[in-house]
């Protein structure tokens, strides 16, 4: 049972989930394979000892690029040795609580579930040493929508997460017209992990929170001008009313669309950090849920609200297959030490197009 306490309520508009949703329609119908004891029973070293602080600095260039680039949008390929020749274990001056080794009892049991896929290799952390060299930067802006839908009566704070669709459509036509392209957060972080500059002019489309009209409204502009998004779902909330179905999801990452993890509840995090076990499967089990919906786990993570502290994000380092989050402001370029709070451009409706072209060029210098 969830325990939902200290809510802080930046997302407004969403119906607060109850619990989690363990028998959503349509998961019995996956076919995942079940992960072999083995590939749970551990806790890998890369991620057994979080990273610290943010506040140790890069100072030295990595002296090699990764190869092993997992395609198939499920981390089981994810590479396991990317430590830069040469440098030396890092000293560890805090330590954030280990993440727990006993697997989370609420979803996807080793042996007993079937809807548990294959849980992939957590994503390797460089060391503090490899951060401290890491120079490389990129510059792509991150824009921060949640709905797309016409005005249906909303007040106060919910009005401002709505920008309507012919407005939407104006901004996308504007960042094309201006030669703009996009790449999904899952591909960033691959980019930035396998030290790779995406493309001049790549920016990524996130939606927050999973509601429908992101497949139903936003989805049709961004196909008429190529484009693909990062949909950042909440576990408990797929298939209920108003949110995107599992059908939806599924057709989604068919299309070149990734499913991000927005958590199970969206509640605030950082109270969870007195109850690892708590904050694990928050973050855990909306990544199983979901990867036993669509078949591929996620490789993207989005705070709710935006929250988030050192330990939170140890845990969501320890997450299999998370090698980005996102938070809800900040202009910094990214770079892999701050890949657990890329910073984004949250789009309102105010925002004219040519604005948001602007604000894009912006970004990029
Ligand atoms: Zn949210």
């Amino acid at each position: 049972m969830l325990i939902v306490a200290l809510v802080a309520v930046a997302d407004a508009g969403i119906d607060r989930p109850k619990g989690p949703s363990s028998s959503a329609p349509g998961r019995s119908e996956i076919a995942v394979a079940k992960p072999a004891d083995s590939a749970i029973a551990s806790t890998p070293a890369e991620t057994a000892t979080p990273t610290g602080t943010r506040a140790e600095t890069p100072t030295e260039t990595p002296s090699g690029k990764p190869t092993g680039t997992p395609t198939t949008g499920t981390p089981a390929g994810t590479p396991t040795t990317w430590t830069p020749a040469g440098t030396p274990q890092p000293t560890v001056s805090a330590t954030p609580p280990a993440a727990p080794t006993a697997f989370p009892a609420v979803l996807c049991d080793p042996g007993v579930d079937e809807i548990c896929g294959t849980v992939p290799a957590p994503t390797p952390l460089p060391s503090e040493k490899s951060l401290a060299n890491m120079v490389l930067k990129f510059h792509v802006p991150i824009l921060e929508y949640h709905r797309v839908k016409p005005y249906a009566g909303e007040t106060g704070y919910a009005v401002s997460l709505i920008v309507p669709p012919e407005t939407f459509a104006a901004q996308m036509k504007a960042m094309a017209g201006a030669g703009y392209h996009t790449i999904t957060m899952g591909e960033l972080g691959e980019d930035m992990r396998t030290g790779i500059q995406p493309a001049p002019k790549s920016f990524v489309v996130t939606f927050d929170d999973g509601y429908e009209d992101g497949y139903t409204y936003a989805r049709p502009i961004l196909q008429s001008e190529g484009f693909v998004a990062t949909y950042f779902v909440i576990g408990s909330m797929i298939d209920h009313p108003d949110h995107l179905k599992v059908a939806e999801l599924r057709s989604l990452v068919a299309s070149g669309n990734e499913i991000g993890n927005h958590t199970m509840s969206h509640e605030d995090l950082r109270p969870y950090v007195l109850k690892p076990e708590k904050l694990k499967s928050e973050i855990y089990d909306a990544s199983a849920i979901i990867a036993a919906d669509v078949g591929v786990w996620p490789r993207s993570f989005c705070y709710p609200a935006g929250f988030t502290n050192t330990w939170v994000e140890a845990e969501v380092a320890a997450t299999p297959g998370i090698e980005t989050a996102v938070i809800q402001s900040g202009h910094q370029p990214e770079t892999w030490g701050n890949r657990l709070e890329m910073p984004r451009i949250r789009v309102s409706p105010a925002l004219r197009p040519a604005d948001l072209v602007t604000k894009a060029d912006l970004y990029l210098k």
